[in-house]
């Protein structure tokens, strides 16, 4: 007779067959589970062990619910964002749910903008973005989680904001938001140990975890990262995410161009001068994306040809699932950029027509130069 066994994290009934199911256990961490007395599903094990919570997609009900039970509550809202993918970090429809609860939105990510760029006006373009989308933050910022670039600010805006309320902590996947959190978690000393376990916390839900950060009964609620099919990552390979999650600062490099041809940055996107004078084009990528310069005239060819071969990432293994790229037209009037999304961007003179190409529903778009 098999004997019922349940999660000590959750509570929810052991079960090892069904992995979308609650109390889903591999077998091999049921048999250690029982011999160390500490059985936990998959789920709290990795909330225990990596901070890790559930992802949501933006199709799914649970994603409506969460919209909700933000929209419901009276609470700050602080919606992290990635600003090297800014379009790609957007939540659709945030700003129709939260009604009058106030957002605090969060650039994430500052460690790695080039030296030469002002963070003020990386600022005023989000805060354009932002509002164009509908979102009126009451306060817009730049921090690193990683480095810890103005963590401290940040913590001092949401205290006077939070005016007595929950904390929501909202972003879609791979922003930042768990080195975010864990990050605050550190600095506001709440716990001894350097392992941060939240399931430790009361209030441990299948989608939320409440951290106690207040005093006043009031916490910091984590919630999980919503998945967003334009975002450049679901096209990469885990060994390639670095490229779009550049971990130094970026060295801008120039590219003396003449019209009429096309660089190719791996076989992820790719730029055509089509006309214009003779110019140095400055890119601003991860420092390993490998860049190709060819002619126009031969580029569809060169890339049919070279795709996950010279052209890299994606890798042979993925090519199958691999979008095409769509093509995007801009003229420029004024010195803008180029901006592939998730991956970097290109700046360019005024009085250029250039094409813009990238996966199949990744976005290409134009801004005023940042620099
Ligand atoms: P989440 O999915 O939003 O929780 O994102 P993670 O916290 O897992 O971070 C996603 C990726 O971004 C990881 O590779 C992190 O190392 C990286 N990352 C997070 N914060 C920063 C930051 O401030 N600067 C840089 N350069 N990378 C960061």
């Amino acid at each position: 007779m098999e004997e019922e066994l349940f999660c000590i994290g959750c509570g929810a009934r052991i079960q090892t067959t069904d992995k979308e199911a609650l109390g889903y256990t591999p077998n091999s961490a049921l048999k250690k589970g029982l011999e160390t007395g500490q059985l936990y599903c998959q789920r709290c094990f990795r909330l225990r062990h990596y901070n890790e919570i559930s992802d949501i997609k933006l199709n799914d009900d649970d994603f409506l619910a969460l919209l909700n039970q933000i929209g419901d509550s009276d609470a700050l809202i602080v919606n992290v964002v990635d600003i090297f993918d800014f379009n790609g970090s957007l939540i659709p429809g945030l700003h129709r749910f939260i009604g009058d609860n106030p957002v605090i939105l969060v650039g994430n990510k500052v460690d790695i903008l080039p030296a030469a760029l002002n963070p003020h006006k990386v600022i005023n373009w989000i805060q354009k973005e932002a509002k164009e989308h509908g979102l009126h933050p009451v306060e817009t910022m730049l921090v690193s989680a990683k480095k810890g670039n103005s963590v401290d600010e940040l913590l001092a805006v949401i205290e006077r904001e939070r005016k007595g309320r929950d904390v929501y902590v909202v972003g879609v996947t791979n922003v930042g938001k768990s080195t975010l959190i864990n990050r605050i978690i550190k600095q506001t000393g709440i716990l001894d140990s350097d392992v941060i376990t939240t399931s430790q916390f009361p209030g441990t839900t299948l989608d939320r975890i409440d951290i106690p950060l207040y005093e006043d009964d009031h916490a910091l609620i984590d919630t999980p990262g919503i998945m967003h099919a334009q975002q450049m990552a679901h096209y990469l390979h885990d060994k390639d995410l670095r490229l779009i999650a550049p971990q130094k600062r970026i060295k801008p490099k120039v590219y003396q161009l003449n019209e009429q041809q096309t660089l190719f940055l791996g076989g992820l996107a790719r730029f055509d001068f089509i006309q214009g004078a003779r110019h140095g084009f400055v890119g601003y990528f991860d420092n390993e994306l490998y860049i190709h310069r060819t002619k126009l005239e031969n580029a569809d060819q060169f890339y049919a040809k070279q795709l996950g071969d010279m052209l890299q990432p994606p890798h042979p293994e993925d090519l199958a699932e691999f979008p095409e790229l769509q093509r995007y037209e801009f003229s420029t009037k004024q010195k803008s950029d180029l901006v592939f999304a998730g991956l970097g961007w290109i700046t360019l003179p005024e009085n250029v027509v250039v094409a813009g190409y990238a996966p199949k529903g990744v976005s290409v778009m134009i801004r005023k130069a940042l620099i």
